[in-house]
């Protein structure tokens, strides 16, 4: 039997982070082997060091792990990243330039020409940037991004559309969870009976990262796609799941009928090469008037199905729906341990 590969968390013990325990746990390819994160969790064991706060208990293989610094030297063949944007920015470089191959769900290297910013079912091609390396060294270390978690959802919905009509325009309005602002995150009396119309950076990063996803890659250089883009970011008391509100223009109208037959026919990479991560839909599409709906939508295809609704026709643009993903799942871990799956099956991690 292939020895499994073994993987470092960066991050361990925040939301994000033990969504990548949860998902590394019985995971065919790879196999949790340490953990690591701020020096106030160094040295105690993973159960003393972390609120554990997603399913009842924390995965046997977690429990007893002494949590490490976040230094390279960690005993591992590949790291996934759930540091804070500041962190990342220089401890993800350190990483790749020991010879760490880095997936990451920080936005601080998303928008490097050297950094594939992957959905593997929306553009597997940029990985190829990788056969340029992104860090000097002579090892193989890299660093592969996954998008923001609104950006995820989105773009994860419009991809066929976008091979098959061409966007020229997308509007955007999100209801985003309590959980995709990290943990402790916003404080319960700031969001309880509230909305809050404004999550930092968001919306210019949904902007950047869907030209950047939806764009070519080509010659060894990222090309973004030509649309005009427009976000409203609103953080909404509800735990997990992204909600959004889209009305998109296209270059070649289609009709309704087109546009659910593109969604149900899409069956890209990930799904044609069985990864294990890759849910048998990427998107799946409701019919009821109401749906999708946060709280019955979000778990679909264990948190990585994209479900859209509602489409009809815009009054301003051509069309216009629902998306609904999970921001923890689909839009940060799901989405890295996929990324990492994709780099193994076209031979990034040297070890396939
Ligand atoms: P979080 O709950 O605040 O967790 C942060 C983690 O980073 C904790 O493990 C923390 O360790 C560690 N950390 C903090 N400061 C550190 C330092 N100086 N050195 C080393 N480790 C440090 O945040 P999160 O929501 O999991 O988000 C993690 C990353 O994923 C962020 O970049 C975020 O933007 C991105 N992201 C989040 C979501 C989401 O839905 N939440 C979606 C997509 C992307 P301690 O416990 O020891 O402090």
């Amino acid at each position: 039997m292939t020895p499994k590969i073994r993987a470092g968390v960066l991050g361990a013990t925040g939301r994000i982070g033990q969504q990548f325990i949860d998902l590394l746990a019985n995971h065919p390819l790879f196999e949790l082997s340490t953990v690591a994160a701020s020096s106030s969790s160094a040295g105690k064991s993973y159960a003393n060091a972390c609120h554990w706060m997603i399913s009842d208990d924390i995965p046997e293989i977690a429990v007893d792990l002494v949590v490490q610094e976040c230094t390279p030297g960690l005993e591992c063949d590949l790291v996934f990243s759930a540091l804070p944007a500041d962190q990342a920015d220089t401890v993800e470089i350190d990483f790749a330039n020991a010879g760490y191959p880095v997936f990451t769900n920080a936005s601080s290297h998303r928008m490097r020409k050297d950094v594939p910013l992957l959905i593997p079912e929306v553009n597997p091609d940029h990985l190829s940037v990788l056969s340029i390396r992104n860090c000097s060294n002579e090892k193989k270390g890299y660093i592969v991004a996954n998008p923001n978690c609104s950006a995820a959802v989105l773009v994860t919905a419009l991809a066929p559309l976008h091979e098959a009509f061409r966007i020229k325009s997308v509007i955007v309005h999100t209801m985003q969870a309590i959980s995709g602002a990290g943990y402790p995150g916003i404080s319960a009396l700031d969001l309880l009976d509230n909305v809050i119309p404004f999550v930092p950076n968001e919306e210019e990063k949904m902007a950047l990262e869907t030209k950047k996803m939806l764009g070519s890659f080509l010659d060894g250089q990222f090309h973004e796609a030509e649309i005009r883009f427009s976000a409203h970011c609103n953080r909404v008391s509800t735990r997990d799941g992204h909600l959004e509100t889209v009305s998109v223009g296209f270059h070649r109208s289609p009709t309704e009928q087109e546009i659910l037959e593109v969604w149900q026919d899409w069956r890209p990479l990930p799904q044609c090469l069985n990864l294990p991560t890759a849910p048998e839909f990427p998107i799946r599409v409701r019919s009821e008037r109401d749906r999708p709906q946060t709280l019955l939508d979000r778990n679909a295809g264990n948190g990585m199905t994209v479900t859209v609704g509602r489409l009809r026709p815009c009054e301003v643009l051509d069309f216009k729906f629902v998306a609904l993903g999970h921001n923890a799942i689909r839009g940060a871990a799901g989405g890295s341990v996929l990324n990492a799956e994709l780099a193994h099956a076209k031979g990034f991690l040297g070890l396939s």
